[in-house]
């Protein structure tokens, strides 16, 4: 191939080197040896091919609407095949009463079987094919350069012609290919491309697929297990008094369960001698805070800071204020450190952090500044860790000698194969337990024109002492428009309910951080019933007197998003409300996501339909991972590979951890090889 061709391979395609072109696969086969006869085309079938005479060829219609029409017959009957581009190319090859195979979309016009833009060629009684040819995507560009689907896969034939079979050795042990009887891996390349059957085709998808699932498990075990085994971390091996005394006198309910046994998860992890990196998911209001308070009372027990980290600024005030509160009786010293923070008062805490007399720091992306140095720091949390970013996470390790522990606490709960793939390196504890006394959110959708019905009931709740939120999108391009939006609601919610029998907050992007504060403020103490907002209190806000919540054009909001709203309510004993208004006009995605809105409370659950209705790429937290970038495999349909590819890379990497067995030898060396090909990276 020329220098011009191979350029424009590799920036449309991103196909540099023979390895790029052997994983270009085909993204579907033709099965050349099917044809089907007209008589039994019907609208359940997808691609098909035809075969049969070419009895008449003509061109229709004027201008931009000119096309190419022409009949193809077989013994059963004729099917219509249509252009509308490249009609004197395509005429040209087309000679009436001449035989061809065709392949296309099957459509149907006035009741009558159609192809449009079929491929088609001369077909060759000879040259019967015996195999299924592979369908390889390319692009405009590369189509008119003549490299269109077809000539890619011939380059790929010609490369397998020159491949030995040792430029793509067996990778995966004997152990593990017979029991998940998976065929070897140069068939399977083979088999992808140019299979012989679908069953062979099937086999090499399969084998692929839980390669690359099974080697990505197999590092993320290995970074687990290198963590348990060689990492150094922090001792914390002593519960002492502070933990002791809060647990026996000050903590205001029993914990639930699951707080239990993740506690005791964090005490085993952080008195082993190695560090901790464990990523706690529960759902919201699930109490994860005071799980976070106790192993910091623990660090510090045992003679270390702690530090816990908050996605926003209201959060972080809010944290702030609660554990204060909590902790008024230990005579612990607490302090506060955000973007917003005063220079002298900063000045004061970053000397005091680094003579360790302030033992619990609270605060903002601020916390992870270089600036920022502990005496000792032994612990870092971060709450709600979607809105981290992994680098940012990182940074966290350089404040200490020792890496401090770290205990990530999600947003809402992670699909299950996303958390064994993208956090597969951390260690995972569930919260799947509420305090008890919850009543689930009672959850409807409405129409924009039953708004006063929605506010009538509204009203009712106030009447009886309870308050209510009113949720704006942030949606728009421009702030200004998100903004005005938000002012006409607000209006429009005041002209409902006037002062002075009923006061209202607002909280919008455009607020310093002191007046969002104060009006937050006024609503946590119920000086104001109802709280306008947009969707800047979407994470963690806590006042448990609030019981309906009404979300203005919930169509635009993603399902974890609107689950995250949804658990700022019904966090009290009374029963509370979640009203859903949207515009009758609805995507159908957008009708999936309030249905299951109205049918479940359970996080876990929602997060299990948002994967599968977005697809992993878009899953906030994990789009920048890049460990997601299965060239195959497909987190939502292959989940049983997947599970498959985890446990068995679990019992290999737990009997076998530095893989030195004979079986394992070539599993190592291919590890090795690919080392810094792929993006994996640390969590935190
Ligand atoms: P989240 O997991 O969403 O961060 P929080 O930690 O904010 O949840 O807890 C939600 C509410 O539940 C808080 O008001 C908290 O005091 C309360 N809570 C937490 N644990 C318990 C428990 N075991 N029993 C009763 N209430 C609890
Ligand atoms: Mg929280």
């Amino acid at each position: 191939m020329g220098p011009q061709k191979a350029d424009l391979l590799k920036k449309e395609l991103g196909i540099f080197t023979f390895g790029d072109l052997l994983h270009h696969f085909p993204y579907r086969h033709i099965d050349k040896t099917r044809f089907s006869p007209v008589i039994d085309l019907n609208p359940t079938l997808d691609y098909v091919q035809v075969r049969g005479f070419l009895t008449y060829k003509e061109t229709a219609g004027e201008k931009s609407g000119r096309r190419l029409l022409a009949y193809l017959r077989d013994e059963t009957g004729t099917i219509e095949l249509t252009w509308f581009k490249g009609l004197n190319w395509v005429e040209k090859l087309l000679r009436e009463g001449a035989q061809y195979t065709v392949f296309g979309k099957l459509s149907f016009f006035m009741g009558k079987p159609q192809l449009v833009h079929p491929e088609i060629e001369p077909y060759n009684p000879d040259a019967v094919p015996n195999s299924l040819e592979p369908v390889y995507s390319s692009t405009e560009k590369l189509k008119s350069r003549g490299l269109g689907g077809r000539p890619i896969g011939k380059l790929v034939q010609a490369l397998f012609e020159i491949l030995p079979h040792e430029e793509l050795p067996e990778n995966l042990p004997d152990a593990i290919l017979e029991k998940g009887k998976l065929m070897g891996r140069y068939a399977a390349y083979r088999g992808i491309h140019f299979p012989r059957s679908p069953k062979e085709c099937a086999h090499a998808i399969r084998r692929l697929k839980f390669e690359e699932l099974f080697i990505a498990q197999v590092r993320l075990a290995r970074t687990r297990s290198e963590r348990h085994r060689l990492s150094r971390g922090v001792l914390f091996d002593q519960v002492g008094d502070l933990f002791n005394t809060f647990y026996k006198e000050h903590l205001p309910f029993e914990l639930t369960g699951a707080q239990k046994r993740v506690l005791k998860e964090i005490r085993t992890d952080t008195a082993s001698g190695h560090q901790m990196n464990r990523l706690l998911q529960g759902d919201v209001g699930s109490g994860k805070t005071i799980v976070a308070l106790l192993a910091m009372l623990l660090a510090n027990d045992n003679g270390y800071q702690a530090c816990l980290m908050a996605p926003t600024e209201i959060l972080a005030q809010q944290h702030y204020k609660g554990l204060s509160e909590l902790l008024a009786p230990m005579e612990l010293p607490i302090r506060i450190l955000t973007g917003s923070t005063k220079t002298a008062e900063r000045k004061k805490i970053l000397g005091e952090l680094l003579e360790g007399s302030v033992r619990i720091l609270i605060g903002t992306h601020a916390l992870i500044e270089e600036v920022v140095q502990f005496q000792n720091l032994g612990l870092a949390i971060v709450d709600e860790q979607h809105r981290f970013g992994v680098a940012q996470r990182a940074r966290l390790w350089k404040k200490a000698t020792v890496p401090p522990h770290v205990l990530v606490m999600t947003a809402t709960p992670i699909p299950r194969t996303l958390a064994m793939t993208a956090y597969g390196d951390l260690d995972c504890s569930v919260m799947d337990e509420l305090p008890p006394g919850r009543l689930p959110v009672h959850t409807v959708h409405r129409l924009d024109d039953q708004r006063t019905r929605v506010m009538e009931f509204m009203r009712g709740e106030l009447e009886k002492g309870r308050q209510a939120y009113v949720i704006f999108p942030l949606i728009e391009e421009s702030e200004k428009v998100d903004y005005e939006s938000l002012m006409v609601g607000y209006e429009n919610v005041k002209a409902f309910f006037p002062e002075p029998r009923y006061w209202i907050s607002m909280v919008h992007g455009r607020q310093t951080s002191e007046v969002k504060e104060a009006n937050m403020q006024r609503f946590v103490q119920g000086d104001t019933q109802i709280m306008v907002s947009t969707t800047v209190i979407e994470v963690g806000v806590n006042v448990p007197n609030a019981s309906v919540m009404v979300i203005e054009s919930a169509e635009k909001f993603g399902l974890s998003q609107l689950h995250q709203l949804r658990g700022r309510v019904g966090r009290g004993a009374e029963k509370s409300y979640c009203v859903l208004m949207t515009s009758p006009k609805l995507s159908n995605d957008a009708r999936e996501r309030l249905k299951m809105m109205c049918a479940t409370n359970s996080g876990f659950e929602i997060a299990e339909k948002d994967l599968e209705l977005r697809g992993p790429g878009e899953i906030e937290g994990t789009r920048q991972s890049g460990s997601l970038n299965f060239r195959l495999a497909d987190l939502v349909k292959d989940k049983t590979v997947l599970d498959a590819a985890k446990s068995y890379a679990e019992q290999l990497v737990e009997e076998d951890p530095e893989l030195e067995s004979a079986d394992h030898v070539r599993l190592k060396q291919y590890l090795l090889s690919q080392m810094g090909k792929t993006p994996w990276s640390r969590i935190s």
